[in-house]
């Protein structure tokens, strides 16, 4: 398949950004690099050139309006247009119980997780509507699914941004631009790393998950990449569960 598609996906320097941004580039997207630190999103990208795709790179702390409002003004800028944002780059300060999230913590969260997403979507909406077969895509997580002892304020943000795909996908329909998300399961990046590191832990994960495995980047690219793609032209408003199939386990 080949796409002249501008596609910006945030916290790609790493993890299951990166390998959708290099999904989508040999996708032929042209695709816009960005995480907090220019150099790293530089060396996705030089990454992503080498190997014949076209890619830029443009720092942006999600959590910062002027970054934000940069991120799309650069992008149509270099590129003059823009079809797909991947709002991907999230924060989890805190790993511990709810009391444990003091108010700091807690905005800091919901700003980076939830505002942010919305936040870009409505600076990008007047340049998705000007193209055909536009869409915004939201990376969510099972968290925002099922209950957690350790990681409940980011299951509320994850909550959030699952409501926030209905509500844009309201919104945004009358342009034509379709608002979808994915929550993945547990997936081996940076984010994982530590419950990873505990091999009973991963264990436990493998003999649990219906597939019998951890995630993989690429198990999340593959279906961001669906999302953009004209394959779900009639899928809106939708959050696609890829876990493994361990959230219909039920514990048994
Ligand atoms: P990761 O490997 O830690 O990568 C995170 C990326 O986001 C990096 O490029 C990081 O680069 C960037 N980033 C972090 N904070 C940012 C900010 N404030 N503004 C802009 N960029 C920022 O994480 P990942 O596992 O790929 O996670 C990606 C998404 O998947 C997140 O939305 C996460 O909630 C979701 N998810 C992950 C898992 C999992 O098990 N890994 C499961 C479910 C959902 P810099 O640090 O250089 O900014």
């Amino acid at each position: 398949m080949t796409t002249e598609a501008v596609t910006i996906i945030t916290g790609s320097s790493r993890g299951i950004g990166r390998t959708t941004a290099e999904l989508l580039a040999q996708r032929g997207h042209r695709v816009v690099v960005s995480s907090r630190n220019q150099d790293s999103c530089e060396a996705v990208a030089d990454d992503i050139r080498s190997a014949g795709g076209h890619a830029i790179a443009i720092a942006c702390h999600v959590g910062h309006e002027d970054q934000l409002e940069a991120l799309i003004e650069k992008t149509v800028a270099e590129w003059g247009q823009l079809n797909h944002l991947v709002l991907n780059a999230a924060s989890n300060p805190v790993y511990g119980p709810s009391h444990q999230v003091d108010q700091e913590a807690f905005d800091v969260i919901m700003h980076n997780n939830v505002f942010s997403g919305m936040r870009l979507s409505h600076l990008a909406r007047e340049h998705l509507a000007r193209q055909p077969q536009s869409s915004v895509v939201f990376v969510s997580s099972i968290a925002g699914l099922l209950g957690n002892r350790v990681i409940g304020a980011y299951g509320l943000s994850k909550a959030a941004e699952n409501q926030l795909v209905r509500n844009l996908a309201l919104e945004f329909g009358a342009d034509g631009i379709r608002v979808n998300g994915v929550a993945p399961g547990l997936i081996r990046t940076d984010f994982s790393k530590a419950l990873l590191a505990d091999e009973r832990a991963v264990k436990h994960f493998e003999q649990t998950t219906p597939l019998q495995r951890i995630g993989e980047p690429e198990d999340i690219a593959r279906v961001i990449a669906f999302l953009v793609s004209q394959d779900s032209a009639w899928l809106s408003g939708q959050v696609i569960t890829a876990d493994g199939g361990i959230t219909v386990t039920g514990g048994f």
